[in-house]
């Protein structure tokens, strides 16, 4: 057993809800096993456990790990391609890259970059959005169970539209599909997700080989695109006979409580009636939607329609793996949004970034908190002695006030270590492996 001695902030309710941060400083958390089995005031803890070692964090703070719900593995070299609206920038930035994933060598190497940068930003839970070659999905999954990350993920497929190298048949997806998901999926802290590009390039015959993977997979998530772009959804539009976008993926059994769709910045209240009908979840990407100028996110629509929303960072249209930024960049949104946005406080983020993706991916009752009970997963805030994030933390009014600093000025360079289920693995810019 280990007690973690520091100052811990999380949200085990949700503030769109009537939940506040929940703060305490000289905290002892005392897991055993990956599991926390004791909280409280250190000095009482202590008494309760006098035997056990102490890592003392009291410098900086701990949060719980981040859950990123949508980050394309492929793409972390692409990351910053600037300038162009969502169709450009597949076009000319994400698709050439995807059709290196070919060459199983070359994904292993991008898989590396892409697990350092999950880990690097505190991300310890992911709903990664996959590589159209299942060789590539195979490496991105032998990766993360090397370092102990809590992904779920899956075979990308398409077969319109794209580049040829990228088609597949519905035969085909399928029978990868179960492969890949019978050698993966429930192992240790891994499991599949059927993940169809986006209807765009979907027709409807591999939307139903979707739809059977999704039901022979038991406990399979799904997770695809949806009303990102007003020239996507028009064209969709155009190609399904008028159906509206959620509609095409929910007359294929889709969508349901294992269902995260990213983005849907422009959708209809009815779209959003069904989303809140079926229990399917909405990854927001503030910094991809910014980037690509999709759109301002109409989190209150989801909010009063009852659908359930968290973060992603949308690598690589996104602007990096670090969730802090994705929060204040929701923030952002939110304020540009006048009268129809919804105020955001600091608690508001941090569930966002922490409890909400664990909900959404169907996780509340292991990780999203750092209370009795859940897996320690976890983000050691430290920053350097003097920089901007110090002095404000220094400076604080309150714990609220020190976590909008949080959101306002971190940055990867301020993490100083991320533990999932208890194992370490990464001490400020050292990264371990859980399993040599
Ligand atoms: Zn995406």
């Amino acid at each position: 057993m280990t007690l973690f001695r520091a100052t811990v902030l999380d949200t085990p309710d949700s503030p769109f809800t009537g939940g506040v941060l929940r703060s305490e400083e000289d905290c002892a958390i005392v897991v055993d096993d990956g599991v926390i089995v004791a909280r409280g005031p250190y000095a009482e803890v202590r008494t309760a456990h006098p035997g056990e070692e102490v890592l003392d964090l009291r410098e900086g703070m701990i949060l719980p790990g981040l859950v990123d719900t949508h980050v394309h593995f492929p793409q972390v070299r692409v990351i910053g391609g600037l300038g162009m609206p969502l169709l450009d920038w597949l076009d000319q930035c994400a698709l050439p890259e995807e059709m290196r994933l070919a060459d199983v060598e070359a994904a292993r190497g991008i898989a590396k970059d892409f697990v350092t940068g999950l880990v690097d930003a505190g991300t310890t839970t992911a709903l990664v959005f996959g590589s159209h070659f299942a060789g590539a999905v195979d490496v991105m999954f032998e990766t993360a169970d090397q370092w102990g990350l809590r992904v779920t993920t899956g075979l990308v497929t398409s077969d319109r539209i794209l580049p040829e190298p990228l088609l597949t048949t519905p035969a085909r997806a399928y029978a990868e599909s179960a492969e890949l998901a019978a050698r993966w999926h429930g192992k240790d802290r891994l499991r599949y997700a059927v993940t169809p590009r986006f209807s765009l390039s979907a027709s409807e015959a591999i939307l139903e080989s979707c739809g059977a993977t999704f039901r022979d997979v038991e406990g399979s998530f799904f997770t695809s695109h949806v009303n990102e772009n007003d020239a996507e959804i028009a064209e969709v539009a155009r190609l399904f006979g008028g159906s509206s976008y959620v509609d095409t993926y929910a007359v294929h059994g889709l969508l349901n409580r294992r269902s995260v769709l990213a983005h849907n910045v422009h959708p209809t209240d009815a779209e959003l009636a069904t989303l809140a009908g079926l229990d399917a979840s909405v990854a927001h990407c503030p910094t991809s939607n910014s980037a690509l100028g999709s759109g301002l996110f109409p989190l209150r629509r989801h909010v009063e329609a009852g659908v359930r929303v968290a973060m992603g960072s949308d690598v690589g249209a996104g602007t990096g793996f670090s969730l802090l930024k994705e929060g204040l960049q929701a923030y952002f949104m939110q304020r540009l949004l006048g009268g129809e946005g919804l105020p955001l406080t600091s608690a508001h983020l941090l569930w966002l970034c922490t409890a909400a993706g664990a909900d959404a991916l169907a996780l509340a009752d292991t990780v999203g908190d750092l209370s009795v009970g859940k897996q320690f997963d976890a983000v050691w805030l430290l920053p350097e002695a003097g920089n901007p994030l110090a002095v404000g933390l220094g400076n604080a009014r309150s714990a609220d006030d020190a976590l909008s600093k949080v959101f306002a000025l971190g940055t990867t360079s301020d993490i100083g270590g991320v533990w999932v289920g208890g194992d370490q693995i990464a001490a400020g810019r050292w990264h371990r492996p859980r399993r040599a």
